[in-house]
This record gives C-alpha cells, structure tokens and sequence, in this order.
C-alpha cells in the first residue's frame, strides 16, 4: 500500500514535471518563432532612428521619443508610462552648414556641438586663428587679445587620417613606428601647452569666448576613417563646431602657411527653458508574485552627433521587442515583467539612479535586471555582477536558451560589480542582483559609439534579432524560477592599485536639475 501511494505519487511528479517542461519548450518555441517569423526590429529602428533621430536630453526628440514608446507599448496591450524624474536645459538641434570662404570656397563636413549657442540667420563669417605654443599662463592672457572677432582651433591637428589598423596592414614596420612615436611626441606637447595655459577643456572655450572670439572650432577624431565624437559645448554666447578630420588638418595648415582661411558658420539652435525629464516605463504585471520584478533595461538617450543608432538604439530595440514577444508568448508570467527606457544615462545614469531612488519596494523585489548598452552586436559576455549565487540562477536559465545563441556566451561567475558604464550599475549598487548583456564590439568604440556615425545603416539586425530571444527567454525563465534570487554578495578581491580591499558601490543620487550651468 505504502509502496503504491508512493509509486503514484513519484508518477504524479513526473508527469506534471513532464507537463511544465512542455509548456515551458513551447512558450521558448514560441519566443522564437515569433522573433524570426514576425520580427518588428527593422520598423522599430527605422521609426527611432529615422523618424524620430537623436535623443539628447533635454531635446524635443527626446520627448518624442518618450511619447512613441508609450504608444507603441500601449499598441501591444502593454500598460505603459512615461514618469519624470527631473528637469534639464532644453535645447534643440537647427542647421549646421560650414564653408570654407576664403582662399577658395569648400563646403566642409561638420556639425556643432550639443548644446551649442546658436549663429545669427546668417551667421557668421570670419579668419580663423589657431592656440600659440605659450610658457606659461601670462603668455596665454597677453596673447588672448588675438582672438577678438576670430574663430578659434582648439584641437590639435592630427598628423594621420589614417586608422592605425590601416598603418599596421600597410605601412613599413619603421614608418608605423615613427609615425606614431612623432604623434605621441606632439600629443604630449599639445597636452603640456594646454596645460602652460593654465586652462583645460572646459574653460579654454569660455576664456576664448570672453576674450571676444566668435566661434570655437575643434576636431575630435575618433582614430577610425571619417568618424568623430561629438559631445556638448562649453561656450554661453558663440558657436562651437566640430569639424571632421579632414576639413581641419586642412584648415590648419592653410592657417599655419599663412593663408588666412576664413569660414562662413551657421549653427542654428534654439534654448528652451527648462524641460521635464522622463523613464519610459511598461509592466506585464505578475500573476501570482506580482510584487516581485524582472526588469529589462536599456537607456533610451542618446549622444546626437548621428542618430544613437547603436548607443542605445540597439539596446532600446532588444528590450521593446523582448517584451512585445514575451506579450505574445508569455501574457501571464509569474512575476512581473518591468522594462525601464532610461533617460540621461549619458549624463551620468540619471534615468535609472532616479528610478531606483524613488521605487525602493520594486528593488527590493528584483528577481533579475537584464541591461544591454554596448552596441549592436550578439551578446558575448555575461558576469555574474558579484553575486555569489548568481551561477545558480543565471546558469540554469542560460541552459534552457539555444545553443546556437549561447555557445558564443562567456560568462564569468560570481564576477564583480560595476562602478558606471550603463544603468545596471544603478541597481547593482542597491543590491539587486543586475546583469549587463554584453555585446560583441562591431568596432563600437571607434567607429559608432558617441559618433557623427552611429546610424541606423551600422545596425546588425540578426544580432539584434539573436539578442532580443536571449533577452525574452532569460526574463521567462527569471519569472518562473521557483524562488526569490539570492543577493548575497561575494566578498571583493584586494585592488591591484591600492592593494586595498575593494568595496562594493553604494547607490548614488541622479542629477535632477541638469545643464543650468
Ligand atoms: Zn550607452
């Protein structure tokens, strides 16, 4: 009697195991069809990238994009909302058109910075002057004069246009060598004559601007073929622009031959007062721990020198389709599923520091944050963040998704936690267990990653594809894991620079009133 209770209890077990494990293959099988047979990236990133463009805080694009998630979420039957958080400088973006005028007429490649002071209508023509090599700061107030109705060259010209990936396949071992020893040489002597000026990169623009220059112009080469960064300005009154590589070498030289070139600049802009800041959030809610959260993270700001295609468009794309799919394939998951667009990440992770600042009780029921913030490409690493336990978890749940997507996938457990970099920081910080879907590089840093080049067309659609299914089969299986992750955390290595014991990052306040200085 005893042997058959148990004989059916054990069949019991079996067969409702059997059961879960079917439903569970088929909610995967489900995630998968649904993101290679009716996949809605390409849309998504033409309508973000296309329509909408770059999303610098405070812009009305930033906005717009704010609205055109919540409607698209609210599309799917997913309940969204678009929380502020904060107030910044609003601005926005006009015309940027650059010419050379004189000795010859060429229209040049550039842009003004973010946040630039706009040109007049018609803008403004005038010489351009480059810095003098001073010995001390004196020097540089005696020259300063100079300056006055003058466009002033801040950064140094570079010797080679050239990526050095290109020297290395090209050039005689001798001439790479020398090429870059004579460019290390002038990097340091630039560097020490800046620093003979007594000024730095944010100060050297405004002490010129109030010397009466009308317009900065600077070249940030991002050392791979016609691609720069572009950050903000740090003038009040007069323009600054970036101009490519190219346009600038060429520019100084004619300056330093004694050529006098002259540009005609308009970069029209408009300030906007003080604006609201805003998370984009939507929630499938749980049905039955509804109070506790997977969270799918990925900031929605972006730089906009190009369009933010890869930082964060992709990352913003992963998310927005791991939930229209888990909508589809998983409508009542166990725990709720949370995703967070962060805004003003680039300032600082201001976005999510806010976020989870003012949402205490969702931390503390974090069952897992997934983040992707480093480009287009297939997730290639994944750490364990410093949770000690983390192996148990994020390992069962990468075991259930395919192995054509895993195989590639390095993990490294428990890991340590990170200090900034993307929004999982934020909640690493407060403890809860978060993890960054790390992407191979499709040579971000150079070439996209806060460049005049991160556009739509450098988007890697199957990877994206590849990491949206990674992103709703991790989720479904954080819901349904059977307990509460574990948080506790390992104890840190001892700091190879300080041979001190490191310490884990405590959460840190959002900046809520941005760019009024
Ligand atoms: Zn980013």
């Amino acid at each position: 009697m005893i042997k058959k209770t148990s004989l059916l209890f054990t069949l019991f077990l079996v067969s409702s195991f059997a059961l879960w494990a079917q439903d569970k293959d088929a909610v995967i099988e489900t995630i998968i069809q649904e993101a290679t047979e009716n996949s809605q990236l390409e849309t998504l990133g033409h309508q973000l990238m296309d329509g909408i463009g770059p999303r610098l805080v405070g812009t009305p694009q930033m906005k717009n994009a704010h609205d055109w998630a919540f409607t698209k979420y609210e599309s799917w039957g997913i309940p969204a909302r678009n929380e502020q958080w904060g107030e910044w400088k609003g601005w926005e973006r006009g015309i940027s058109h650059i010419d050379m005028v004189h000795p010859r007429v060429q229209s040049l490649r550039g842009t003004q910075l973010a946040w630039s002071p706009s040109t007049p209508k018609k803008g403004v023509t005038a010489e351009l002057v480059v810095l003098p090599m001073v010995s001390d700061s004196l020097e540089f107030v005696n020259w300063l004069p100079n300056v006055k109705g003058k466009l002033v060259m801040i950064s140094m010209p570079q010797p080679t246009g050239r990526p050095d990936y290109n020297w290395e396949e090209f050039a005689t071992e001798k001439s790479f060598e020398k090429m870059k020893k004579e460019r290390e040489e002038q990097t340091e002597a630039w560097r020490k004559n800046i620093g003979n000026t007594g000024l730095d990169r944010r100060t050297l623009p405004v002490a010129l601007e109030k010397a009466g220059a009308v317009g900065i112009v600077a070249s940030y080469w991002s050392r791979g073929f016609g691609v720069n960064k572009i950050f903000g300005a740090y003038t009040k009154e007069i323009p600054t622009v970036d101009l490519e590589l190219e346009d600038y070498g060429m520019l100084y030289r004619l300056v330093e031959s004694g050529q006098k070139p002259q540009l005609h600049i308009v970069a029209e802009s408009k300030e906007l007062g003080k604006v609201p800041t805003f998370n984009t959030i939507a929630e499938i809610k749980g049905s039955e721990k509804p109070e506790e959260y997977v969270i799918l993270s990925a900031h929605f700001d972006s730089w906009d020198g190009g369009t933010g295609a890869t930082d964060n468009g992709t990352g913003t794309l992963v998310m927005m389709e791991a939930m229209r799919i888990l909508k589809k394939a998983y409508p009542n998951p166990k725990r709720t599923i949370l995703v967070g667009h962060w805004g003003s990440e680039e300032q600082g992770l201001n976005g999510s520091r806010a976020f989870v600042e003012d949402n205490p009780e969702i931390v503390e029921g974090v069952q897992a944050v997934f983040n992707q913030d480093n480009g287009t490409g297939r997730v290639v690493r994944i750490s364990g963040g410093g949770f000690l336990d983390s192996y148990d978890y994020l390992g069962k749940w990468l075991h259930e998704v395919p192995r054509e997507i895993t195989d590639e996938i390095e993990t490294t457990f428990p890991g340590t936690p990170a200090r900034g970099g993307s929004d999982y920081a934020s909640f690493q910080a407060a403890g809860a267990p978060a993890f960054s879907l790390s992407s191979l590089s499709w040579s971000y840093w150079n070439y996209t990653w806060h460049t005049n080049r991160d556009t739509y067309d450098k988007i890697i659609f199957d990877d994206v594809r590849n990491n949206a299914i990674l992103t709703a089969i991790l989720a479904y299986m954080a819901s349904e894991h059977p307990e509460k992750t574990s948080r506790e955390k390992a104890v840190l290595p001892i700091s190879n620079r300080t041979g001190e014991q490191l310490e884990w990052p405590s959460p840190r306040s959002p900046e809520r009133n941005g760019g009024q200085n």
